[in-house]
C-alpha cells in the first residue's frame, strides 16, 4: 500500500536527528521557525546527490541517509562552524518503506551524534536524488576561509583520506583481492564518513585557512593554496595511509588514492609555523588524527615531492584515478 507524502513525512522525518530548544516550531508548518543566537553569524552549506551519479541505487540506504548529511556537515567543519539544523529535499521513485526506514536511521543518528534537528524539507516524486542543507553557527569575525593561508605556512590533512575511495573502488570492483577485514574496513569509511565536525571547531584556534577534501587531496588543496594566492608542495612520504589501504592496494596504488581520491570527508589546512607547536601539544595528533603532509609555498600550482624532488604526474601513473 503506497505511503500518502503526509504519512511518510510524519512517519520517517517528522522526529528524525536531534531535539533542540531553538526549533519552535520544526517539521510540520508551511515553514521551520528557528531561533538564532545574538553575536552568531548563520553558516549555511547544501550538497546534492544524484543516483547513479554520487553514488548507485543498491548501496546501503542506511549509508546514502548517511552521507547526504555527512559532506554538508565536513563542509561546515571546514568552516570551523557549530551545525545546527538540517533540511532535506527528497526525490524518490516510488515510496520503497524499507528503502525510507534505512534512509531515516543512517541520517538521523548522524544527525543525532552532532545534535543536529532535521527541521524542513521537501518530498517529491522523480528519479531519486537527495538535496540536503545544514545550517549553523559560526562565532565572527570567521577564522578558517579557504583564503586564509600564506607561503610558509604547513599544510595538514586529518585521517587517511585514500580509505574512502579504495573502499568506493572495491565497491565498484577495480580494487580487489583486500583481505576480508581491510575489505569490511575500507567500504565502511566510504559508506559511513566521519565528517570532522569537531575537529573543525578546534582548529579555529590554530588554522589559518581549511577545506574538506571530497574530490581529492591534492585538488582540494589546491584549492586551498589558489584561494590563498599561492602554490603547494605536498610530501609524497609523509601522506597518511592506513595499513588496511596500504595492504589492499599496495603502497604505490594507495599514495596514489590519497592524492587523487574523494569521498573521504577529511579536512585539510594550513598552519602558520608559530602556532604548530601550540596545536600539537593541545591537539595530540595521535589523538585528533591529523599529520603534515606539505607546506604552502610562493610559487602557484601544486607539486607532489618525494624526498625532495619534484615527482612528475605524466609518469607517476595516478591520472588513472582522475575521471
Ligand atoms: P508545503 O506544500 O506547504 O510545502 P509539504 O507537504 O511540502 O508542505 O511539507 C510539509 C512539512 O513537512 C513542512 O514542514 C516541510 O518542511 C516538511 N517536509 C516535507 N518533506 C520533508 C522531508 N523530506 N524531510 C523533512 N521535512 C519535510
Ligand atoms: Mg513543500
Amino acid at each position: 500500500m503506497a505511503l500518502t507524502e503526509r504519512t511518510l513525512i510524519e512517519r520517517y522525518f517528522k522526529n528524525c536527528g536531534a531535539r533542540r530548544a531553538d526549533v519552535p516550531l520544526g517539521v510540520g508548518d508551511d515553514a521551520a521557525l528557528l531561533d538564532t543566537p545574538p553575536g552568531m553569524q548563520l553558516v549555511a552549506a547544501m550538497d546534492t546527490m544524484v543516483s547513479g551519479n554520487h553514488f548507485l541505487p543498491h548501496f546501503p540506504a542506511a549509508s546514502i541517509g548517511h552521507r547526504a548529511l555527512a559532506v554538508n556537515l565536513s563542509d561546515i567543519a571546514a568552516m570551523g562552524a557549530v551545525p545546527a539544523w538540517a533540511l532535506l529535499a527528497l526525490t524518490l521513485p516510488k515510496a520503497d518503506e524499507t528503502w525510507l526506514e534505512g534512509f531515516a536511521s543512517g541520517l538521523g543518528a548522524l544527525a543525532q551524534k552532532h545534535n543536529v534537528a532535521l527541521v524542513g524539507g521537501d518530498t517529491t516524486a522523480g528519479p531519486l536524488c537527495i538535496t540536503v542543507q545544514v545550517l549553523g553557527h559560526a562565532p565572527r569575525p570567521p577564522a578558517m576561509l579557504r583564503s586564509g593561508g600564506r607561503a610558509g605556512h604547513l599544510l595538514f590533512v586529518s585521517g587517511t583520506p585514500g580509505d574512502a575511495a579504495a573502499g568506493l573502488a572495491l565497491e565498484l570492483g577495480q580494487l580487489t583481492g583486500a583481505s576480508p577485514n581491510a575489505d569490511a574496513y575500507l567500504r565502511q569509511r566510504f559508506h559511513f564518513p566521519t565528517p570532522r565536525v569537531e575537529l573543525g571547531q578546534k582548529l579555529r584556534e590554530y588554522a589559518s585557512a581549511c577545506i574538506d577534501v571530497s574530490d581529492g587531496l591534492l585538488g582540494d588543496a589546491g584549492k586551498l593554496a589558489e584561494a590563498s594566492g599561492c602554490g603547494i608542495a605536498i610530501a609524497h612520504e609523509q601522506l597518511p595511509v592506513s595499513e588496511a589501504l596500504a595492504s589492499a592496494a599496495g603502497d604505490a596504488r594507495a599514495r596514489e588514492l590519497t592524492l587523487t581520491g574523494g569521498e573521504g570527508y577529511e579536512l585539510c589546512f594550513a598552519v602558520a609555523p608559530e602556532n604548530v607547536e601550540r596545536m600539537t601539544r593541545e591537539l595530540p595528533p595521535q589523538e585528533w588524527g591529523y599529520a603534515p603532509i606539505g607546506v604552502l609555498r610562493e610559487a602557484p600550482g601544486t607539486v607532489v615531492t618525494r624526498e625532495g624532488t619534484v615527482m612528475d604526474f605524466s609518469h607517476s601513473g595516478w591520472d588513472h584515478f582522475s575521471n
